[in-house]
C-alpha cells in the first residue's frame, strides 16, 4: 500500500513527498481510511510508529478540501504540543494549514487572538485548554475533529478530569479520535464516554517485541565502574545523538554534571526542571547542539527526536516494557541504532528476565582500556601514600635505583601501586563471558536449590 492509494489532495501529497515518507506505517494504513470515512476511532500503537501523521494527514486533507474548518488536538505536554504542531506544519504547509500551540505558562492574549483569527489546527495541553473554555474565551472554538493524543500519558499525569470537562464544552457533532500506547481501564471508559460507535485499531502486537535494526549490547560491571564505563563508552562510540536513561531525577543531574565535567556536550532532562529549561534542552538536542541527553523515562516519553544513534541505559529499566520503549528511541524509520545497557552483577538477573520477556537479541561485551584507572583506585593510592611512613632502610633501595631519572622512577612506582590496587581486571570494564557464564550457573543452581527447599517444605 502506498500513500497515493489514499487519494489525498495534491497539496497533501506534496507535503508527504517533501517529508520523505515512502510508505504508510502499519497504524497509518489502518486508521487513515477510517478517519477519512468519518468514523470515531481508538488507535493503539507504540511510540514512534507514526501516529501523528496517522491523524494529521486525514485532518489536513479534510481542511484542504474545505470539508471541515477546524481541528483540535489535545496532548499531555508542551513538548508534545510543539512536536505535533511541527509535524503537522511540515505535512500541511503546501495546503496552507495554519497551526497553533496552546499551553500554559504564557499569556492568554496572543493565543486567544490567534484562535479567533481562524487557525485551523490547534494543538493544546489540557490545563490551558480547560482554562480557556472555562473563561468562555473560546466559544468560537467548535472543532469538527478532536484528537486525544497519548491518552494514557494524560491519565498518568492526572489530566483525566480536565479532559472530561473539556469535552463538555465541545459540540457533540464532532469526529473524535483517541490514540494511546496502552489501554488501561480508565482510558477505555473515557473512550466509551466521548466517542461515538468507535472503531478499534491496535497494532501493538508486532511492536511489543524489540526491533531488530537495533543492535543491543550490555556490559556487566562492578557498581563502582559505572561512571568510568559511561565515559569510556562515550569516548569510543561514534554517536551523533545519544540518549542516556537514568532511573531517578537525582541521577540525571549527577550524570549530566559528570559528563559536562568531562567536556561532553551533555544536558539533563527531568520533570522537576522549569518548563522553559526543558523546552530549551529538547530544542538544543534536536538541533544537535547538545549531543547527549540524560533523561528519566517519564521525561523522555513521547519525545521524538530524529537521528538518535545511541540509547544507553545507565541503569537497567524497571520493567521490560520500559526497556522496549527506551531502546525504541533509536533505530527509527529504518535506520540502525545502538542500544547499550550497563548492569551490575546484581542487576544482571533482571536483565536476563527482560531479555527473555521481550525476546531481545542482546550480546555481552567488555571494554578493554589500555590500563584505565578508576577514580576509586586513585583515591586509594593517594590515601595510602599519605598514610605510609617512610621505611628506615628506603635510602638503600633508592640508591640501587639511582640509574632511573626521577620522573620515570615516580611513574613506575605509582604504576606498580595502581596495578596492586586495581580490581585485577587491568583497566578492563565489564566482566567477560566466562565470568558471566559462572554467574548464570550459580544463579541456576541457586534456583534449583530453592526449588528443592520448597518441595521439601511441601512434603512435610
Ligand atoms: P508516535 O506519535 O507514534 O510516537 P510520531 O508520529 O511522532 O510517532 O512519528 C515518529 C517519526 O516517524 C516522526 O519523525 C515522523 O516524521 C516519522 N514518520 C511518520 N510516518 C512516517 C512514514 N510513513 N514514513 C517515514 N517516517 C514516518
Ligand atoms: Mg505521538
Amino acid at each position: 500500500m502506498k500513500f497515493d492509494d489514499f487519494d489525498f489532495h495534491p497539496d497533501v501529497r506534496k507535503g508527504i513527498r517533501i517529508a520523505g515518507f515512502q510508505e504508510p506505517s502499519p497504524i497509518q494504513k489502518e486508521v487513515i481510511p477510517l478517519i477519512i470515512e468519518g468514523h470515531d476511532m481508538v488507535g493503539q500503537a507504540h511510540t514512534g510508529t507514526g501516529k501523528t501523521a496517522a491523524f494529521g494527514l486525514p485532518i489536513i486533507d479534510m481542511l484542504a478540501r474545505k470539508e471541515i474548518e477546524r481541528a483540535l488536538v489535545i496532548v499531555p505536554t508542551r513538548e508534545l504540543a510543539s512536536q505535533v504542531s511541527d509535524e503537522i506544519y511540515h505535512l500541511g504547509r503546501f495546503a496552507g494549514i495554519r497551526t497553533l500551540e496552546v499551553y500554559g505558562g504564557v499569556g492568554y492574549g496572543r493565543q486567544i487572538a490567534l484562535i479567533h483569527k481562524g487557525t485551523q489546527i490547534i494543538v493544546a495541553t489540557p490545563g490551558r485548554l480547560k482554562d480557556l473554555y472555562r473563561k468562555g474565551k473560546i466559544d468560537v472554538l467548535s472543532p469538527e475533529v478532536v484528537v486525544l493524543d497519548e491518552a494514557d500519558e494524560m491519565l498518568d499525569m492526572g489530566f483525566l478530569d480536565d479532559i472530561k470537562e473539556i469535552f463538555e464544552f465541545i459540540p457533540q457533532n464532532r469526529q473524535t479520535l483517541l490514540f494511546s500506547a496502552t489501554m488501561p481501564e480508565p482510558i477505555k471508559q473515557l473512550a466509551d464516554q466521548i466517542l461515538f460507535e468507535p472503531k478499534f485499531i491496535s497494532v501493538v502486537g508486532e511492536e511489543a517485541t524489540t526491533n531488530n535494526v537495533i543492535d543491543q549490547r550490555y556490559y556487566v560491571i562492578n557498581e563502582n565502574q559505572r561512571d568510568e564505563a559511561i565515559i569510556k563508552l562515550l569516548e569510543t562510540e561514534k554517536y551523533n545523538k545519544c540518549l542516556i536513561f537514568c532511573r531517578m531525577k537525582r541521577e540525571v543531574d549527577r550524570v549530566s554534571e559528570l559528563l559536562q565535567a568531562h567536556r561532553f556536550k551533555a544536558a539533563g532532562l527531568h520533570g522537576d526542571m522549569e518548563q522553559v529549561d526543558r523546552d530549551a534542552t529538547v530544542k538544543s538536542f534536536r538541533r544537535n547542539e547538545t549531543k547527549i541527553l540524560v533523561a528519566t523515562d517519564v521525561a523522555a516519553r513521547g519525545l521524538d527526536v530524529k537521528d538518535v544513534t545511541h540509547v544507553i541505559n545507565f541503569h537497567i529499566p524497571f520493567d521490560p516494557q520500559s526497556y522496549v520503549h527506551r531502546i525504541g528511541r533509536t533505530g527509527r524509520a529504518g535506520k540502525a541504532g545502538q542500544a547499550i545497557t550497563l548492569v551490575s552483577t546484581e542487576e544482571f538477573r533482571e536483565l536476563m528476565r527482560i531479555r527473555k520477556e521481550v525476546g531481545a537479541d542482546m550480546r555481552l561485551e567488555t571494554m578493554t582500556g589500555e590500563g584505565g584507572v578508576d577514580s576509586s583506585t586513585i583515591d586509594f593510592v593517594l590515601q595510602a601514600l599519605e598514610e605510609t611512613a617512610i621505611h628506615p632502610e628506603i635510602d638503600r633501595v633508592l640508591a640501587a635505583l639511582a640509574h632511573l631519572d626521577q620522573a620515570t622512577f615516580i611513574k613506575k612506582a605509582l604504576s606498580y601501586m595502581v596495578g596492586q590496587v586495581q580490581t585485577g581486571m587491568g583497566g578492563q570494564i565489564g566482566f567477560d563471558q566466562d565470568y558471566v557464564d559462572d554467574m548464570i550457573k550459580n544463579y541456576q543452581s541457586e534456583k534449583q536449590q530453592s526449588g528443592n527447599n520448597r518441595k521439601r517444605k511441601r512434603r512435610r
